[in-house]
Parts: structure tokens; C-alpha cells; sequence
């Protein structure tokens, strides 16, 4: 194949952004209606249900594309009064939270002063946080303040919950760690 310096570079830039439509780009082709087309008939048979973006607190408004259950698509809702349609960088890649093969799906757990990572069951790594939770509220716990204010409370223990925790898992984190006295709770939708 004869290449010169020129389509070496059209051609890579092909292969780059991984479609045929990126190589015709390359080529100096106008884009516009092809790309909305493609565009339409990627979701065309698709079900589009109303979502929001679980990153941060801004809350912009999503549209979910589905064909038969599977996610196959997620943009920005037009619809929004405040998104308008638009997406961060990290709301557009939404996509990947769920079908990004390079998403950790086993528990890993390095010791102190390791240099590795163990691959442990789920039931081992959740009794070991439920055992270190256990140790530090015990050993911390404060009944009364030197005035003899009862507090029962412990501030050894801060709780950081993601944005993409749902109101039922935050309902119980609150019932529980308020439970056991821990009064630094904070999510990072509030940040
Ligand atoms: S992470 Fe971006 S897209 Fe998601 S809610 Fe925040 S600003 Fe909106």
C-alpha cells in the first residue's frame, strides 16, 4: 500500500476515534448530516428514560437510551431548564459507569506496608471493615463531655458517601452510623 506522510495521518486519525465516519472526516467530507443521522438511528428504536447524572451536585438531567433493557446510549436531557441538553466531561462519560470493561469488580485489599494487591471474597473484606468499625467506635467512644454533658458519640469515624448512593442506601446509612454515634457524615452530592 502506497501511503503518503498525509494519509498516513488521515488514516490514523481514522483509527483513533475508532470509526469509519472519523476516516471520511479525514478525507475533508462534510459530516454534519451523516453524523446526525448516525446519531438517530442509534437510538431510533430506543426507549429514552428520564435520569439524572450521579456525579456531582449539580444534578443535570439525563436521557437514558435503552434497547431491549440494555443502556446503549446517555446524553444530556434538552428538556433541562438548567443542563439543557449539556453534559460535563465527566456526565458524558456516564456510559462507561456502566459497560467500561476496566471497572474493578473484585474486591482488592493491600496491607499496610504492602507493595501488592490481595483479591479478596466480599464477605471476608466486609467482615473486616464491620471488625475495624467495631475496634475504633469502642475504643473512641465518648458517653459524657468533661461537664458531664452525655453525648454518645465517637469522632474517630467520618463517613464520605458517593453521588451515586440512592436515597434508600443514604436512609440507612444515616440509621446506622447515627446509631453508633458517629456524627461526621457528609455526601459528596453536597459538596
Ligand atoms: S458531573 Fe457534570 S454532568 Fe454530572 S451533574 Fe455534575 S456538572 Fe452535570
Amino acid at each position: 500500500m502506497d501511503l503518503s506522510r498525509r494519509d498516513f495521518f488521515k488514516l490514523s486519525a481514522e483509527t483513533v476515534t475508532g470509526t469509519a465516519l472519523g476516516g471520511v472526516a479525514g478525507l475533508g467530507a462534510g459530516l454534519a448530516p451523516t453524523l446526525a443521522q448516525a446519531q438517530a438511528l442509534r437510538i431510533e428504536k430506543a426507549q429514552a428514560t428520564p435520569s439524572v447524572c450521579p456525579y456531582c451536585s449539580v444534578g443535570c438531567a439525563t436521557l437514558v437510551h435503552t434497547v431491549k433493557g440494555k443502556i446503549v446510549n446517555i446524553e444530556g436531557d434538552p428538556r433541562s431548564p438548567h443542563n439543557e441538553g449539556t453534559l460535563c466531561p465527566k456526565g458524558a462519560a456516564i456510559y462507561q459507569l456502566h459497560i467500561n470493561p476496566n471497572r474493578p469488580t473484585k474486591v482488592l485489599h493491600r496491607a499496610p506496608g504492602a507493595a501488592d494487591w490481595e483479591v479478596w471474597d466480599l464477605d471476608r473484606a466486609m467482615d473486616r471493615v464491620a471488625q475495624l468499625v467495631k475496634k475504633t467506635r469502642d475504643e473512641t467512644f465518648i458517653e459524657r463531655l468533661e461537664n458531664g454533658r452525655l453525648v454518645n458519640c465517637t469522632t474517630a469515624i467520618f463517613s464520605l458517601g458517593g453521588a451515586t448512593l440512592d436515597n434508600e442506601w443514604n436512609h440507612m446509612q444515616q440509621k446506622l452510623l447515627r446509631g453508633l454515634g458517629i456524627v461526621a457524615i457528609e455526601n459528596q452530592a453536597r459538596i
